[in-house]
């Protein structure tokens, strides 16, 4: 009796409670982590595997130590399937002890193997430390030893957690069974396995002996009685035309590789898995969208487009010209546009969105502007207004903050169709906003609407137009994840006239000559920028931070100029008054919090100080940043931090409420914004220092999380699933298909809701 999941037989959709071995402790623990069902749990492959023959016994890591100078182990061949070259000892936890006291302090951990011993060290983080092991625990202890008068050591090694001893001092029942016999098995697994498995595994896995050994036991037993179950659903066509193996044998080959090609052949597969059936669900959804939807088809031959171009102060760059035309074609055939615009902060995305909503003005339709904030929607605004003057359009700012009178008017307005161009928030979402005839939406900052607030906006006409904007370059491969459904045009080139913004890090001990270069630049008649991480946690504690430091600005070290203050407590008149005044540089120094992060633009700014810069995201620093190197001028951002990073200092962490990773993340985003401009190369990083899950931050964003592909790694693969995909669908759009029995029963029992297959014919 197997217990079904939905509408589906699947044995992959059987809830993990009913699997052996899995307990209600380790149920919730997994549930935490996301595994529900049993494919969650198959798909959770290794994080990476130990090679036998890189386990060094501790005598012989002496050796290895005293050559520690020589250059950092080269990553081999193997790096696509992650197998770690440097060095490991597995040994058994003998002792612990925080060594040194306050900033001083660090955490000592004595391992043994039948060889010796040998210390690992931690700076920082002691508190933590102190907790997080057990005498008589195995662990697999990674990275490059060195010896400190006479003394083997690892400073901040990497751990796996092999095996937890039976009379582990937590005492807790062990679901799995007794750990002795867990042992033995690693021990020979070790002794005589190629490769060995390690399992991501935190604290609260391992409270319930889910750590890699106790997780290699249960995915053994799933394997054992559910293997020859797991019905392929890739069609065997697509399996032999692209030299994959089997569902089964993939799952088998990851979690117990006999050979390396075998735990190749199964991670490819695997692998392959998400990629396709991911882009299976947006080629549905594409489908489902063109076959469904007359759309407008516009004459793009635009009088008001004509004149905005001959009048414009500057020429258009190539890259600008070329997104145009993407745009008018795709404006022009018979279906709705889906098309993503993307463009580093400042290459001049604004100008292209209003020559597209001219086209649709001209053919007598309304163009709706989306912006995520008001503030960015007033922004937004003023840019539009400017271009477009003498252009004798209706063009107007409707955000909450409008008087209700002017709302209702601006809302008759709309209905009636007298108004044209119309820029807002989602408020311009809410039900009672009709429009006449709604032809393009432009959306700008999407991943901050989510899909179904698009749809929303979709709804407010019959199929118009999306044009969706982006200042976050994305790389490539996330925007097909992401934006796969979209068509996208990208703005590779920025102004000639911008050169690039130096930047520099500086610490807290430097302000007075962060301040004299300020002081210098305003003299020659440029503007700054000052800007305050939300630390705080209350929001009036915040606003008094800001509103101290602005203080401290005006008063002590800039009384000879106008300082303004900017912070999200504001009403937006307000706001407005603060912004305008800057802009018109009756301000010379704006203090804000970060409501000032994207589209700002004032282009005599030459300067952008970031306070305590290790708060922010790398995306963030590089989209604040992006607020200056506008105009001509010279621009410059200093990124102000403590000295722990300004100076890379190993000690000290432990005082600090960042823990020591937080630290090193916050280092290498400080480092890469000193390296580079180039929005593409930040997104990269960006992405690989937090990973596709938290690029975006919200879930709703739509970022899938993949468990075993890697967006930014496995770009052929994603390529071939994503054609693979597309052309199955192009064939055969409602999979029905005797060879698409599998996946049609795949797609109806987990995106459903999303994509609902079309009747056959
Ligand atoms: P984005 O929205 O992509 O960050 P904007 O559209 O706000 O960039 O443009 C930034 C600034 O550059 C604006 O002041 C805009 O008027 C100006 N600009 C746009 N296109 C050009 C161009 N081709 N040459 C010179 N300046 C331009
Ligand atoms: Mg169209």
């Amino acid at each position: 009796m197997v217990p079904t999941h939905g509408t589906s037989s699947d044995p992959l959709d059987l809830p993990i409670q009913f699997v052996k071995g899995i307990g209600p402790k380790r149920f919730a623990a997994l549930e935490k982590i996301g595994i529900s069902t049993l494919r969650d749990l198959l798909f959770y492959v290794p994080r990476r595997y130990l090679d036998r023959t890189s386990i060094v016994k501790i005598a012989d890591l002496r050796r290895h130590a005293t050559n520690e100078s020589s250059a950092p182990v080269a990553l081999s061949a193997d790096d696509e399937i992650n197998i770690r070259r440097d060095y490991t000892v597995v040994g058994d936890v003998r002792s612990f002890r925080v060594v040194g006291t306050g900033r001083g302090a660090r955490f000592v951990l004595v391992l043994g193997d039948a060889t010796g011993t040998m210390q690992c060290v931690w700076f920082g983080g002691v508190q933590f430390w102190k907790r997080a092991f057990r005498i008589g625990e195995i662990l697999a202890v990674s990275g490059r030893p060195a010896l400190y008068a006479g003394v083997l050591q690892i400073v901040h090694p990497d751990i796996d957690r092999i095996a937890a001893r039976d009379d582990d001092a937590g005492g807790l029942k062990r679901e799995g069974g007794p750990a002795e016999k867990e042992e033995r098995d690693w021990a020979a697994l070790l002794h005589s396995g190629g490769l060995v498995p390690l399992y991501p595994s935190g604290q609260e896995l391992q409270r319930v002996g889910l750590e890699s050994a106790g997780f290699r036991r249960v995915i053994h037993k799933a394997i054992e009685r559910y293997a020859r179950d797991i019905a392929d659903e890739l069609p065997q066509a697509l399996l032999q035309q692209r030299l994959l193996c089997g569902l089964s044998d993939a799952i088998r080959a990851v979690h117990f590789p006999q050979r390396r090609e075998d735990l190749n052949e199964g991670l490819q597969r695997l692998k392959y898995d998400e990629l396709f059936l991911f882009q299976l669900k947006l080629a549905l959804r594409r489908a489902m969208q063109e076959k469904h939807t007359v759309g407008i088809a516009f004459d793009t031959r635009s009088a008001l487009a004509r004149k905005l171009v001959d009048r414009l102060p500057f020429a258009l760059t190539g890259a600008q010209r070329k997104v145009i035309r993407e745009i008018a074609a795709d404006m022009a055939l018979p279906h709705p546009m889906n098309r993503l615009l993307q463009g580093d902060v400042g290459s001049g995305k604004t100008v292209v969105a209003l020559l597209a909503m001219l086209i649709a003005v001209d053919n007598g339709c309304q163009a709706a502007f989306l912006a995520p904030t008001e503030i960015l929607a007033e922004q937004h605004f003023r840019t539009l207004a400017v271009l477009a003057d003498g252009l004798g359009l209706n063009m107007q700012l409707l955000v909450g903050g409008s008087r209700s009178k002017r709302r209702r008017q601006l809302r008759a307005d709309l209905g009636s169709g007298a108004l044209q161009i119309v820029v807002g928030t989602h408020a311009l979402l809410e039900s009672d906003v009709t429009f006449s005839k709604l032809g393009l939406v432009v959306i700008d900052e999407q991943h901050r609407f989510g899909v179904l607030q698009r749809a929303a906006i979709r709804e407010k006409g019959e199929s118009p137009d999306v044009l969706v904007m982006t200042a976050t370059p994305i790389p490539r491969t996330l925007s097909l994840t992401l934006y796969g459904d979209l068509d996208v045009s990208i703005i590779n080139e920025m102004p000639k006239d911008r050169k690039p913004i130096r930047t520099t890090i500086s610490d807290e001990t430097s302000a007075e000559s962060v301040h004299t270069f300020v002081r210098d630049q305003i003299q020659q008649g440029r503007q700054a920028y000052f800007v305050y991480p939300l630390i705080e946690e209350s929001e009036a504690l915040e606003l008094k931070a800001a509103t101290l430091h602005y203080e401290h600005l005006q008063n002590a070290v800039f009384p000879e100029f106008t300082v303004g203050l900017l912070h999200g407590r504001m009403a937006s008149e307000e706001k407005d008054a603060v912004m305008q005044a800057f802009k018109a540089g009756t301000l010379q120094i704006l203090v804000a919090t970060t409501v000032i992060e994207v589209g700002i633009d004032v282009p005599n700014a030459t300067v952008m100080v970031i306070e305590n810069a290790e708060r922010f995201g790398l995306s963030q620093l590089h989209q604040l940043r992006g607020r200056v190197g506008r105009g001509a001028d010279q621009s410059y951002c200093i990124l102000v931090t403590r000295r722990w990073i300004a100076q890379r200092a190993r000690c000290g962490g432990a005082q600090d409420d960042l823990s020591l990773d937080q630290q090193r993340a916050a280092e290498q985003r400080l480092a890469a914004m000193a390296k580079t401009t180039d929005g593409f190369a930040i997104a990269e990083m960006d992405l690989q220092l937090r990973g596709p899950g938290d690029y975006f931050g919200t879930r709703q964003s739509g970022v899938p999380e993949f468990r075993v592909a890697d967006i930014l790694l496995d770009t052929a693969l994603l390529d071939a699933a994503r054609a693979d995909a597309f052309a199955m669908v192009a064939h055969d759009p409602s999979l029905s298909s005797p060879d698409h029995v599998r996946l049609a029963r795949y797609v109806r029992a987990h995106f459903e809701a999303e994509v609902k297959l079309m009747d056959a014919g």
